[in-house]
């Protein structure tokens, strides 16, 4: 009788594969976890919510097991559900004993924490609550891990932390200038971060994100934010017919075309390099702050324009006051995620990121308009 087919195995476990087929397929169920014991368990704080999710598809992809925590005030647990295979435990970072019983019961070998509150505004009119999620969600989580040995930690940081640059494209070594709450409450983890490293020995990379942008090329994970506050999403919804235009805030900076200049970069680009940070990590790399950017300035201008192109729909625009507290560019340098994790862009272009951002509107809210 002939030998029935193993089941689906990666790539990277296919000489394991083929000494499967002479062992009896009984031994199967055994043999396969142990195959996936060379990754260790990721855990992701905040992988229900944009970069997040995006994350955790680029970790599993690459064949780390990941459990998920979130709060679910922003998250979306439906997509969770449809897109990933991670378990989704519901609760805060601040919540010790829900740390303390979660860390005992999975094996887990590094943890990226996305969990925060992101509103810049926001952060200026209610600073304890991001002082409190941001600050000390993160020593919480931080002190849980220290206690269950667990030492190597990928943060998401910002581009806010320089606040107005003195030097484009910006470098890590830049000057720290956080202009909002929500800037010094990462920065505020950043220190602490350095601290950790120097008493614990705790090992991170933090990751200071210029503009995310765009969605899962394959159309499974997006943007989905309530409220809206970001430039293409607001394009994209005015492209569908959702909002009647899209305010430029700002024309008379000293740029080429009067409107800021900033530097989008791809969700799952960001994701790579995520996944680059955990294998550098787990590999004995030492802690790091890195840029994740794309080098690479768009004006407002030209984003409501290639918007128009790719969406191949009228975007209605109007003028309005600068809003408080943009600098006029924002480019940040990234020679330090090439030389240190050999990271590069896969989708550096503006259109590839509004034409990935524009499909996953199409199939979240409908074509309208
Ligand atoms: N912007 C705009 N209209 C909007 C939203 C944003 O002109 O409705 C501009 C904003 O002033 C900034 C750029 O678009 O110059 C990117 O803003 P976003 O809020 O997306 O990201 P930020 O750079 O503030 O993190």
């Amino acid at each position: 009788m002939a030998a029935p087919s193993p089941p689906d195995l990666c790539p990277a476990a296919c000489l394991t594969a083929v000494r499967l087929i002479e062992i009896a397929p009984a031994t199967w169920s055994v043999l396969i976890p142990m195959m996936s014991m060379d990754k260790p368990t990721i855990l992701v704080t905040g992988g229900a919510g944009y970069i997040g999710s995006h994350a955790v598809l680029a970790l599993e992809a690459a064949g780390y097991p990941v459990v998920i925590l979130d709060s679910l005030e922003y998250g979306h647990p439906e997509l969770v559900k449809q897109h990933l295979k991670a378990e989704l435990i519901v609760g805060s970072t601040r919540d010790r004993a829900l740390l303390d019983d979660l860390l005992s019961r999975h094996n887990i070998g590094a943890v990226m924490h996305f969990a925060a509150y992101i509103a810049v505004g926001e952060s200026v009119s209610a600073p304890a609550e991001y002082y409190h999620n941001n600050v000390v969600g993160t020593l919480t989580l931080l002190e849980a891990m220290l206690a269950a040995d667990i030492k190597r930690f990928v943060f998401s940081s910002t581009c806010a932390i320089y606040g107005p640059p003195k030097t484009l494209p910006i470098p890590e070594d830049h000057p720290k200038n956080p202009i909002s709450p929500y800037a010094a409450s990462k920065l505020m983890v950043e220190q602490m971060l350095q601290d950790f490293d120097q008493a614990y020995g705790l090992k991170s990379v933090a990751f200071r994100y210029f503009n995310a942008a765009g969605a899962d090329p394959e159309g499974r994970l997006g943007e989905d934010h309530q409220p809206e506050t970001h430039l293409i999403p607001l394009v994209l919804m005015a492209a569908l017919g959702r909002r009647d235009n899209i305010a430029i805030f700002g024309t008379d900076y000293p740029t080429p075309d009067g409107t800021c200049i900033r530097d989008y970069i791809h969700v799952s680009d960001l994701a790579s390099a995520h996944v680059r940070g955990i294998d550098y990590l787990l590999a004995g790399g030492d802690s790091a702050f890195i840029n994740l950017g794309n080098g690479n300035g768009f004006s407002v201008r030209e984003v409501i324009e290639t918007a128009r192109q790719v969406t191949g729909r009228p975007i209605a625009v109007v003028e309005r006051d600068r809003r408080p507290g943009d600098p006029p560019s924002l480019v940040g340098s990234g020679d330090r995620a090439r030389d240190l994790l050999n990271w590069h862009p896969q989708y550096p272009d503006l259109e590839s990121i509004i034409a990935h951002a524009w499909q996953w509107h199409l199939m979240r809210h409908g074509p309208q308009n």
